[in-house]
């Protein structure tokens, strides 16, 4: 790895840049190095993985999130797959591993059950009176659902896509662009999360501040979620969350939001009372209304844009990666039928 920016000039007209980082840039780049193996590929990032957003996120997969119209319909069965393949592995490998969850709400079923989820999980069924008060006070969570879903560790799990990167000859440049004419590639593909508010100029980008608790709780072993309280068990600690922050910039650890998340944490869940505080993360939560999944010609430029997956970029980053490198695909297929 270099030093900001030093090494941009060594990037080449006919290689694929993907900006960014995270786990959306990750992805996409290792699904560039399998689609286009004679081309060379380079991630440059301006923050580099365990220091990304994609670094905080509980990795829970619960498909909520909304595609674009008119696209996206594959989507949770795209990512389903992908990490139900990775999931066959040692989790402690990959960082995806089953995950057995109990959703509950207090305000309506529309709120934890989802056809999606029904249809990809082999076990999905509603929760009984009495589990619904695993979950207190009683009688506060009147609607639930149980069922088996995968969680993605995610520094465990992009420490495992960076090796191969890298293994199959892949580069990996730390460095913040201020515009995409700071490198010579023809193709760019645009993985900065929220960054490309200010990279692609996106307003429609604002922040979803977002902080957790990383606990010390080996006993649980499920997946807790009532309302905005969850306890996501990972491989190296239990995350418990959260706040939703919208408009907020902040990405320091505010303690009156420690306190309200593990006071209203241990009083929703009584069974994580005795669990250790590790560690408090924040992180900013690229949102906009739909993801941005699409190609822009910019000056000789061709931007492919990846980015805005809001509270849900771990679980969906394959789908969207994917049918982003398609684009790059047609992109070269109608550019050879010109020729
Ligand atoms: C508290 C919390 C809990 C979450 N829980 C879940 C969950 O359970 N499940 C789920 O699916 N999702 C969850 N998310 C959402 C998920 O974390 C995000 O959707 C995801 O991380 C977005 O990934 P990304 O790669 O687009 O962005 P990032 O991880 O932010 O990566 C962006 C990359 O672009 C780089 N970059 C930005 N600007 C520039 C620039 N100008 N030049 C160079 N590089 C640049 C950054 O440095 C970084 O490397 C959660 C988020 C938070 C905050």
């Amino acid at each position: 790895m270099s030093r900001p920016n030093e090494n941009l000039a060594s990037i080449r007209e006919d290689d694929l840049v993907v900006v960014g980082a995270g786990v959306v840039g990750v992805t996409t780049a290792i699904l560039l190095q399998e689609k286009f193996p004679n081309k060379q590929v380079i991630i440059v990032g301006e923050k580099l993985s365990p220091s990304t957003t994609s670094d905080v996120a509980a990795g829970i997969f619960k498909w909520t999130m909304k595609s674009p119209p008119g696209c996206g319909e594959n989507w949770p069965k795209l990512s389903w797959d992908w990490y139900q393949k990775l999931a066959k592995f040692s989790p402690k490998q990959t960082g995806v591993s089953h995950l057995p969850a109990l959703f509950f709400s207090s305000y309506g079923s529309e709120f934890c059950e989802s056809k999606i989820m029904e249809s990809l999980c082999k076990v999905y069924r509603k929760l009984t009176p009495r589990e619904l008060n695993l979950a207190q006070p009683d009688g506060k969570f009147k609607y639930g659902v149980y069922l088996h879903t995968l969680q993605i560790d995610t520094e465990t799990y992009i420490k495992f896509l960076t090796a191969k990167f890298l293994e199959k000859g892949g580069t990996i440049l730390e460095a913040k662009l201020s515009s995409f004419d700071e490198i010579r590639s023809k193709i760019v593909i645009n993985c900065t999360g929220l960054g490309a508010r200010e990279l692609a100029g996106d307003r429609e980008l604002t922040p979803i501040r977002g902080q957790v608790l990383q606990v010390k709780a080996p006993w649980i072993k499920s997946c807790l979620y009532a309302d905005d309280v969850y306890i996501i068990p990972g491989q190296n600690y239990v995350t418990v969350g959260g706040t939703r922050q919208y408009g907020d910039w902040n990405l320091n650890e505010e303690p009156h939001d420690t306190s309200r998340i593990w006071d209203r944490a241990v009083q929703t869940f009584p069974c994580i009372a005795g669990a250790q505080i590790l560690d408090v993360k924040v992180g900013l939560r690229p949102h906009r209304k739909y993801p941005r999944v699409e190609m822009e010609e910019c000056k000789d430029k061709l931007i492919f844009h990846n980015y805005g997956h809001c509270s849900w970029g771990i679980m969906s980053s394959p789908a969207t990666s994917l049918e982003i490198v398609e684009m790059v695909s047609e992109h070269f297929e109608s550019r050879k039928a010109k020729l």
